[in-house]
């Protein structure tokens, strides 16, 4: 088995060499990871400049290391797309300090990395513990390892159950966010498969200024999550761990066909005057 292991707290983080240690025994580990911490970086990507690499120093026999300038999304495009020779059996983007829960991880580095390998098929986990001190790593290792080979086979099942979509690509599988309490293993109430979780999204912001010009800080204090049951924020507040399948179609269907008043709306003030469909009467007519 063929592992690319990235994390967004970059390449000398605690977390991404606990990982490594974890899925070493399983096959070939290759790290690529941004240079220094790019957490909440979401899935940006650098299209403006180049981005530097270097080899990185690993703390693991046999596990190569690529530090990269950029963000953690670049860190896994480059991997796939030039320093990793053959395909990758499973992405793990992780293990990161701090939780990412409900819509949150549409701003996480974490997520944002494990998403390129989950857009272009290969099995991706996102994984991290839920502490930004004195953090646990090691019960995630532990959870990973059970997992890798399980997530990689259950995956292929899974594509080749779902076949092709109806334009011919493969059917993906979900990429897994992975959350855990930052407990001591034996003081975890098990595994709970969820669903995001929901919060009320109210930044507090610092100022300040430096003499000429005022500076703005966006500062998470403690966010108003929703205790909503079977959600991953009310599995960590119950000391589980918490493993929700995520899929990137966000398109709300359910508003598909109200929208259309708003799109004939938009038609009619791309159409000349002239040219708009005199409508009985009360329409909006040639003005
Ligand atoms: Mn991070």
């Amino acid at each position: 088995m063929r592992i690319l292991l990235t994390n967004d707290d970059g390449v000398g983080s605690a977390g991404i060499w606990q990982a490594a240690r974890a899925l070493a025994p399983l096959g070939e580990v290759i790290v690529s990871a941004p240079d220094r911490e790019q957490s909440g970086t979401g899935g940006a990507v650098s299209l403006l400049a180049p981005v530097r690499v270097h080899r990185a120093r690993s703390p693991i026999p046999g596990v190569t290391a690529f530090a990269v300038e950029g963000t953690p999304a670049d860190s896994v495009i480059l991997a796939l797309e030039r320093f990793v020779e053959g395909p990758v059996d499973l992405l793990v983007s992780g293990i990161n300090q701090g939780a990412n829960f409900g819509e949150d991880i549409f701003l996480s580095g974490t997520v944002g990395a494990a998403l390129q390998g989950y857009f272009r098929g290969i099995p991706s986990i996102a994984i991290s513990v839920a502490a930004l001190h004195r953090v646990r790593y090691r019960a995630a290792g532990v959870v990973l390892r059970a997992l890798a080979g399980r997530f990689v086979e259950w995956s292929r099942a899974t594509e080749a159950a779902r076949g092709l979509t109806p334009t011919g690509i493969a059917a993906r599988p979900p990429l897994l966010n992975i959350n855990l309490p930052n407990v001591a293993p034996a003081r975890m109430k098990g595994v709970e498969v969820t669903h995001l979780g929901h919060r009320a999204y109210a930044d507090s912001i610092q100022e300040g200024d430096e003499g000429r010009r005022a500076w703005y800080w966006i500062r998470r204090e403690r966010p108003d999550w929703e205790e909503e049951e079977g959600s991953d924020i009310w599995a960590i507040r119950r000391r589980k761990v918490s493993i929700t399948p995520i899929i990137t179609d966000v398109t709300a269907f359910a508003a598909l066909p109200e929208l259309t008043g708003i799109a004939q709306a938009m038609q009619e003030a791309l159409t000349p005057p002239g040219r708009r469909p005199a409508e009985g009467g009360g329409g909006r007519g040639a003005e």
